[in-house]
């Protein structure tokens, strides 16, 4: 991490340092796990996943990728972040999907009532300079303006990465939050 673009001591002060051990805010975590591991199904699964596909899409807590499309554990890779962007470390992880761990396709799902289509740039900066005392300037947030060509330049950063083989097939879709409809946008090959 580059502590000139995220500065681990801040500027200016603006909260207080929490009282309670960080270990107590993830409580609920554990025993998440307790629970989980007590039928843990999946210690046979293989590192390579089943469909040979990669899913990109959004942080959304809507979004659960596996039951979208009748999956399961062990089918596909996740690769999310906000807004399902094609960033430089989400092209990183597809380099490794398809390279190293047999993906072959690529689908890139971006929602509706998006949050990364919602928020406005100078509101953004302004909240997390009121909350931390530094401006963010230098992040690149990668918001959405018009949705359609946001998804076709993502799609094409995909076609375009000479790092993926060509032939490798990608493909944009949109996911419809209050219905769960996935509608296809466009599909191409990398090349
Ligand atoms: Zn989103």
């Amino acid at each position: 991490m580059n502590p000139k673009r995220f500065p681990l001591k801040r500027s200016v002060p603006v909260n207080s340092p929490p009282t309670i051990a960080a270990v107590d805010s993830f409580r609920d975590l554990a025993d998440g796990n307790s629970a989980y591991v007590a039928n843990f199904p999946n210690a046979s699964l293989s590192a390579i996943p089943r469909q040979h596909l990669a899913v990109v899409t959004c942080m959304d807590c809507r979004i659960d990728p596996l039951a979208i499309f009748g999956l399961q554990v062990g089918d596909i890779h996740v690769m999310r972040n906000a807004g399902a962007r094609i960033t430089p470390d989400m092209l990183r992880s597809l380099i490794k999907s398809v390279n190293q761990l047999e993906v072959d396709r690529i689908a890139i799902l971006h929602h509706t009532d998006c949050g990364a289509a919602k928020v406005d740039l100078p509101g953004l900066r302004a909240k997390v300079l009121a909350a931390t005392g530094s401006d963010p300037a230098d992040v690149e947030f990668h918001l959405i303006g018009d949705h359609a060509a946001a998804l076709d330049a993502d799609i094409e950063a995909v076609r375009t990465c000479p790092y993926l083989p060509v032939g490798t097939a990608v493909a944009g879709f949109i996911y419809d939050v209050t219905t769960g409809v996935v509608t296809p946008h466009d599909s191409t090959f990398v090349g």
